[in-house]
């Protein structure tokens, strides 16, 4: 349903101003909310049962429900330092062997429990590097999948894919097309010689600018690519240069993540010299930058590190009052059941979620005593659902229509957030949104900073829960 923000005249949902003393005052640790309770808050309580008990009640009646599915590949050949992913650094591909027998077990046994009452119409594979699969091992893999599910066609469904140049040549490109994929995301980061040494990622400019040839001339329909900034040795110089040959490549998406620098949580950023990080003042330099470059060259902010070319769907959804917000960022699909395949993998059906154990043993264990290899999930309260919904509209939309949103969901808006409604005040103060009885909306110069402003309805951080787990808001 349309958002009723969009309804106000005058309302650029996708402007964007950059201010760099407010974000430098406001900059913290925060949750990136695409799930909202964060996953953090997932406990052992919700187990097997409770989620078979869940698929039973939304699969086994009805109309059939519309599907995505997750798979991870937590596989990659050389280890990124920046990193921050589950994953295993190998070059074994016998491994993967071995990760894709269990996988079909999994994936055997959700399909029983769900079974007829789906249809896969959004297909992700992450990591990890999912192209560290061989061809052969990516037509295993997508068979089994498409044996045990049933398919939107392609030409309809969203089947996207996490690259990585390095290792994808054009014929693997026109092999994916063939398997069905239309979407895919590349990961670049910086084209700078220095930054790329300092993070261990050599990737030419001409690995990528392959793979995205190839990927147009067979038809991918979206085409999104991933860049850091706050990497070590990153000047404004180079990342000027990246930017430019990114924007001449004009990819449909970008990407534009802030390094998260939590060496404590990550051990491979224990390689990063932290004297060549750049200074906070540096980083924001970085990001000011990007925005500059990506704005003038037409692309529009979708929120939470994405821009996007106008005509691009998620940019029109965005306009439309329809985008939405998922374990995969930003999506034009809501309310749609996500079952998660391999290690770590997180799924959402109905009101939970619910997640994969995150080494392979013990993935491996729980599937050869015939068990789902969850260890843990949550079943949301309604309080949970209604905030979820809130931060999602923020996130989204960055307006919020009181009146409609208390009426969806039978609450006195005024009463139940009467506590945050005030935390605003200070934010209203330094203009990064207003706030009257019908209506919040985030302004430009606070778009950078709406998880921030999420923040204040997180009901969990109210509770004390610490930041320190969280990367930086910016
Ligand atoms: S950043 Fe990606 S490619 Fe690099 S180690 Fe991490 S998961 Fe692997």
């Amino acid at each position: 349903m349309p958002s009723p923000s969009l309804l106000h005249p005058g309302f650029d949902v996708q402007a964007l101003s950059f201010d760099k003393a407010l974000i430098e005052q406001l900059a913290g640790n925060g949750p990136r909310y695409t799930s909202y309770p964060t996953a953090d808050r997932f406990h052992a309580g919700f187990d097997v049962t409770a989620y078979r008990t869940l698929a039973w009640q939304r699969f086994s009646a009805g109309p059939r429900r519309p599907l995505s599915l997750y798979v991870h590949i937590p596989f990659c050949n050389t280890i990124c330092y920046y990193c921050g992913c589950n994953k295993i650094i190998t070059k074994d591909k016998a491994k993967a062997e071995v990760y894709l027998d269990y996988l079909e077990r999994e994936m055997a046994m959700q399909a029983e429990l769900i079974g007829s009452g789906a249809r896969v119409e959004q297909l992700h594979f992450g990591g990890g590097t999912p192209t560290f699969l061989s061809d052969a091992q990516l037509e295993r893999l997508v068979g089994a999948l498409r044996q045990h599910f049933d398919f939107a066609p392609d030409e309809q469904g969203e089947y996207s894919i996490e690259i990585d140049p390095r290792k994808v040549n054009a014929e693997t490109v026109a092999l994916l097309a063939c398997l069905g994929f239309n979407r895919m995301s590349i990961g670049v980061q910086d084209f700078d010689p220095a930054v790329q040494a300092a993070v261990n990622r050599i990737q030419s400019e001409a690995e990528t600018l392959s793979v995205m040839k190839a990927a147009r001339a067979h038809g991918f329909r979206s085409i999104s690519i991933d860049l850091i900034y706050g990497l070590p040795r990153q000047t404004t110089a180079g990342f000027s240069a990246t930017l430019d040959k990114v924007i001449a490549a004009r990819p449909d998406r970008l990407s534009i993540y802030s390094y998260a620098h939590l060496p404590h949580l990550f051990k491979p950023q224990r390689r990063i010299a932290e004297a060549e990080l750049p200074t906070l003042d540096e980083k924001l330099d970085l990001l000011s930058l990007a925005i500059d470059k990506l704005t003038g060259a037409g692309y529009v902010y979708i929120g939470m590190d994405h821009f996007a070319l106008p005509d691009d769907e998620l940019a029109q959804a965005q306009r439309a009052g329809t985008l939405h917000r998922n374990f995969q960022g930003y999506s034009t699909r809501d309310d749609i059941d996500l079952l998660a395949l391999g290690v770590s993998g997180i799924g959402k059906l109905g009101d939970s979620y619910s997640q994969n154990v995150k080494s392979t043993e013990e993935y491996y264990a729980l599937l050869d005593a015939g068990q789902l290899p969850l260890f843990r999930g949550l079943q949301l309260s309604r309080d949970d659902e209604i905030r979820r919904a809130l931060i999602q509209q923020l996130m989204c939309q960055f307006a919020l229509d009181l009146n409609a949103f208390a009426t969806q969901w039978r609450i006195d808006f005024a009463n139940y957030f009467a506590k945050e409604l005030a935390s605003l005040q200070p934010m209203v103060r330094l203009g990064l949104l207003t706030l009257d009885a019908q209506r919040l909306q985030v302004l430009p110069r606070g778009r950078l900073l709406v998880r921030n402003i999420a923040m204040l309805f997180d009901r969990y951080l109210q509770q004390g829960q610490p930041l320190q787990r969280y990367s930086k808001v910016i």
